[in-house]
């Protein structure tokens, strides 16, 4: 039986999961699937995740990759889904063969507009928004768990902080049951977004989304596309790192063990790790930290 972690969350005060994406490669794929993951059920993962492409050919993959992960470890595993590309129709489509798969949690997501376009625009026939496809989601009932987007420093596109707490809201009066948030690096971030979302309303889990520097060009770049600030502290450890790959590993499982511990002691109700398909950081800094 495959669990809802909109149960498991009843269940646990703190939980990890594991991020990963499609590798494009049939050689990728399998080394993910029958080694990586297995490593990564030594950590007592509560649950992984498997990204949704921007789109192209990784997208069919992810529903795959998560069946058998489901299969092999028995291991819930959350199908993120966004809207790009999809009409409503197709959104359907894909969302019964998921129920055929007996895959029962879904990351909902608008997704971003592709790489080039200036501004997002719905697909025709398709959806704007991600509160619009928790609707849809729910319309199956409560077969799927449902986890949405969060952002500590507010979305990159929505004009202040306090609006896009509003959005949360609506994400989480649609069906959201639970909360994954980008990656940030000033756990003030965070714990200033669970004041919003409180005074709001908000009242479901809002889980930190950790990510571990492993490279310095890496960071600036995945920054740079979802908007999330480098802190100038960040920049003053892993700057002078750059191109040192053993140094900065070593400087990113510290930052990250110190974060981490002081999320949890503030109350984090457990960790989402974007771990990018490497056991290496995650398990050392899970290894480290007061869990
Ligand atoms: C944990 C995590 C995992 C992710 N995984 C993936 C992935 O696998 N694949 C992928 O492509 N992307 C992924 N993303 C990125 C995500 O798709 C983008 O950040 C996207 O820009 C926002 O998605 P959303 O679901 O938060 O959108 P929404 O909540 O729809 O918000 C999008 C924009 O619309 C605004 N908005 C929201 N609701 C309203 C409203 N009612 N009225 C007016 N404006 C509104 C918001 O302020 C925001 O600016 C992930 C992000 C996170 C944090």
């Amino acid at each position: 039986m495959v669990r809802k972690i909109a149960d498991i969350l009843q269940e646990k005060k703190r939980t990890y999961s594991f991020e990963f994406f499609p590798p494009k490669t049939e050689k990728g794929r399998t080394k993910l699937i029958e080694e990586t993951a297995k490593e990564f059920t030594e950590l007592k993962p509560d649950w992984f995740s498997v990204t949704y492409g921007a789109g192209g050919s990784t997208r069919e993959l992810t529903i795959e990759i998560v069946d058998q992960l489901q299969k092999r470890y028995g291991v819930p595993v959350m199908h993120h889904f966004t809207c790009v590309g999809h009409s409503q129709e197709e959104l359907k489509k894909i969302l019964q063969q998921m129920k055929q798969r007996n895959i029962r949690n879904i990351l909902a997501l608008r997704g971003d507009a592709p790489e080039g376009a200036q501004c997002w625009t719905p697909t025709p026939d398709g959806l704007e928004y991600c509160y619009q496809l928790i609707e849809l989601i729910r319309s199956y009932g409560d077969f799927f768990s449902i986890g949405v987007a969060g952002f500590p420093e507010g979305h990159i596109d929505c004009p202040d902080k306090e609006t896009d707490s509003k959005y949360l809201k609506i994400k989480i009066d649609a069906g959201g049951e639970f909360v994954i948030t980008q990656l940030f690096f000033d756990n003030k971030d965070y714990f200033e977004y669970l004041e919003r979302a409180k005074k709001v309303g908000v009242n479901v889990r809002i889980l930190p989304g950790i990510i571990p520097i492993t490279s310095y060009q890496t960071l600036l770049r995945f920054c740079g596309t979802c908007g999330a600030t480098i802190p100038e502290k960040v920049h003053e450890i892993f700057k002078p790192l750059d191109g040192n790959a053993e140094a900065t590993y070593r400087a990113g499982v510290e930052f990250a063990v110190g974060q981490c511990n002081d999320l949890l002691a503030g109350g984090a109700p457990g960790l989402h790790f974007y771990c990018l398909n490497k056991i290496e950081p995650t398990k050392e800094i899970l290894s480290k930290i007061k869990r």
